[in-house]
């Protein structure tokens, strides 16, 4: 079942509600090593998110991502907005004028979301950032796919593979961002960023799965 405009915005209102949700604790984790904005910085530019949704209802895929990343731009500050920003832009430009996505789309965008935040950050795997939350979540994702798992499934075992990937940070030195100020004493705390990628993620996989139980 191909991906449309209204999944990409069930998942947006996902991300935003999850965000919410989780925002106390992703700024408990940024006040251990970093400057406890985290939470509030995405809750902040989520929301405003959801507040431009109806601007882009009738527009393509691409557009409603690049218009998500620019908000967040705008909006959330700290290392965290740009990063997340031209994630989402990424993504959107990976996906311009398209109406539908296939299973392998999703796929192409979370790498080119991947490649944004990398091109940006320059963080390789294993220096305590999303990163790590976020590329072993498109690993489990193309394994997933190509067992034959449907797409709700597989993003199912990208979520989980994101939340090892985040719960994996705990021991790691800080090589980027506040955090790596904090040398040593960044270690034994989770990062928060790769906390708050692994909720995106689960926010994509419910709104997948969900939309395969009502097929
Ligand atoms: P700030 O550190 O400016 O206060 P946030 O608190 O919103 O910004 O975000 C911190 C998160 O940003 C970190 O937990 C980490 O995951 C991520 N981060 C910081 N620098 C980088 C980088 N160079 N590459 C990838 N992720 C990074
Ligand atoms: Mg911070």
């Amino acid at each position: 079942m191909p991906v449309t405009v209204e999944h990409v915005t069930h998942f947006l209102t996902a991300a935003a509600a999850i965000i919410h949700e989780h925002r106390d604790e992703l700024t408990a984790l940024d006040a251990a090593i970093g400057d406890a904005d985290h939470g509030a910085n995405l809750d902040r530019g989520f929301s405003a998110v959801l507040n431009r949704l109806p601007t882009v209802a009738d527009k393509d895929i691409g557009t409603v991502l690049k218009t998500t990343g620019m908000t967040i731009v705008s909006t959330v500050g700290g290392a965290s907005g740009p990063l997340y920003g031209t994630a989402f832009v990424r993504a959107g430009m990976a996906l311009a004028d398209r109406h539908e996505m296939s299973d392998e789309d999703v796929v192409l965008a979370l790498e080119a979301a991947l490649e944004g935040i990398i091109a940006r950050g320059k963080a390789q795997r294993g220096e305590k950032t999303m990163v790590d939350a976020l590329a072993p979540a498109i690993e489990a994702l193309r394994t997933a796919l190509a067992e034959g798992r449907s797409l709700g499934r597989a993003l199912q075992q990208a979520a989980a593979a994101a939340e090892a990937g985040a719960k994996a940070t705990i021991p790691m030195l800080a090589m980027k961002g506040r955090a790596s100020y904090l040398g040593e004493r960044s270690i034994g705390h989770q990062d928060p960023g790769a906390t708050s990628t692994a909720y995106l993620l689960r926010a994509l996989a419910m709104t997948c799965s969900r939309n395969e139980e009502v097929a």
